[in-house]
């Protein structure tokens, strides 16, 4: 009895897992055919009065004379879908409305993660790097399985957190790094330093070396949370990309343009997220009630760090919003504070989202751009955004591997 059960049960599931997949499924012989008056390619440049064809998940051709028109999205600003270098995709609030962190695996912590990466994916996010918890797991293979809906993501799998005094050796710290890989990690997180306000190194030269080494070798970017001198730290250490910043130097930065290392700041979006959730946050873990005067009073600096790293030639910025319980779905407002609060080109803001955000994620030649053989990843604002920066609130279509989620005009 229990056999039939089972055995109709699993058929069933079956059934329902290829009605799901084939309808978040490109069809493959299938042209879809947009038509737009104004598409960013993602790379800095502008395409007027076009058509892109796409087939399967892939656009294969950018042809004024396609027809017939599947999509008419002429009037909107087309551009590809944002990249996010940096969100925790599973962090959420608990059925009591309290923050919930990143680690809840009940029933309802897992739908909240799925929930999140739907509303991400509303706003335009294609892809995101999600960077701090094993959940992020089952939840990347789901989206990619075509079983749930949301953006690409990639996942650091558990963090490598440094602790000062307590840290691991070196050697455990490879080890610690081949298990992330072995896990299934797309890249390692590492915890470098503390805060603005206790910026200390968390990692010593030494240890960082050997987690940035090794991952390296196992074809891993690391992406380091670091601040003051952790950010100099991890440049030497060869590691991949910087994660916030404050208080780093201008020679810091430059040996970043030197070392081709990539750097993610925050103009404002994680540490306002705070605040108008304060009551959400307030006396959970991490989150005593004196944390948010302080949190108020180090968001200039957030902001000074911003401008000062917008002054440095080429240096590679790359669009992360460490969106977390309350700000998934509201990650464009990072584009708004960059350009609006401090002086970001609104192009360049774009471009930091897409090619140059691919590039980051080693994705360059996939995503981040409208041109023949990349990735159907295609969204359209109510608006231009190199106008009036709040157009990136008013995404009324989203386009995912050739698929559309969204279509609002
Ligand atoms: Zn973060």
């Amino acid at each position: 009895m229990l056999t039939i059960k089972t055995g109709s049960c699993s058929l069933l599931l079956i059934i329902f897992g290829v009605l799901i997949s084939s309808a978040q499924a490109p069809q493959q012989n299938k042209q879809i055919v947009i038509a737009a008056t104004t598409v960013l390619d993602g790379k800095g440049g502008v395409l007027r009065n076009t058509c892109i064809v796409v087939e399967g998940s892939r656009i294969v051709r950018i042809d004024p004379n396609a027809a017939p028109v599947n999509y008419d999205l002429r009037g909107l600003t087309v551009l590809p879908g944002w990249i996010d270098a940096h969100v925790h995709i599973t962090w959420s609030f608990g059925p009591d409305g309290k923050n919930a962190g990143v680690g809840g695996t009940t029933p309802y912590a897992n739908h909240a993660a799925a929930a999140n990466a739907w509303v991400t994916l509303m706003a335009g996010f294609t892809t995101v790097q999600s960077v701090g918890s094993p959940n992020d797991l089952p939840l990347r293979d789901a989206i990619a399985r075509g079983s749930l809906p949301g953006p690409r993501i990639l996942t650091s799998a558990e963090p490598l957190i440094g602790r000062g005094e307590q840290n691991h050796t070196p050697d455990e710290i490879r080890a610690f790094i081949r298990k992330q890989k072995e896990a299934g990690a797309d890249l390692i997180k590492i915890f470098a330093a503390g805060s603005v306000r206790r910026p200390q190194l968390l990692l010593s030269q030494e240890q960082l070396n050997a987690a940035c080494g090794e991952a390296k070798k196992l074809g891993l970017r690391t992406l380091v949370h670091a601040y003051k001198g952790a950010v100099r730290a991890a440049v030497l250490a060869g590691c991949t990309q910087v994660e916030h910043g404050p208080l780093a130097t201008d020679d810091d930065l430059r040996l970043m343009v030197q070392k081709g290392v990539w750097l993610d700041p925050q103009a404002g979006l994680v540490m306002e997220n705070y605040l108008i959730n304060k009551d959400k946050f307030a006396g959970t873990p991490g989150y005593p009630e004196e944390v948010f005067a302080m949190i108020k009073e180090i968001i200039p600096a957030y902001h000074d760090f911003f401008k000062q790293a917008l002054k440095i030639p080429g240096l590679k910025i790359v669009f992360g919003s460490d969106a977390l319980a309350g700000s998934h779905g509201r990650n464009a407002e990072e584009f708004i504070m960059r350009v609006r609060d401090d002086g970001a080109d609104p192009m360049a803001a774009m471009v930091s989202a897409n090619a140059a955000g691919a590039e980051a994620l080693g994705l360059g030649n996939q995503i981040g751009s409208i041109a023949s053989g990349f990735e159907a990843d295609i969204i359209a604002l109510d608006g231009d955004p190199l106008k009036d920066i709040t157009a990136v609130r008013r995404v009324v279509f989203v386009m995912k591997g050739g698929v559309v989620y969204k279509n609002v005009r």
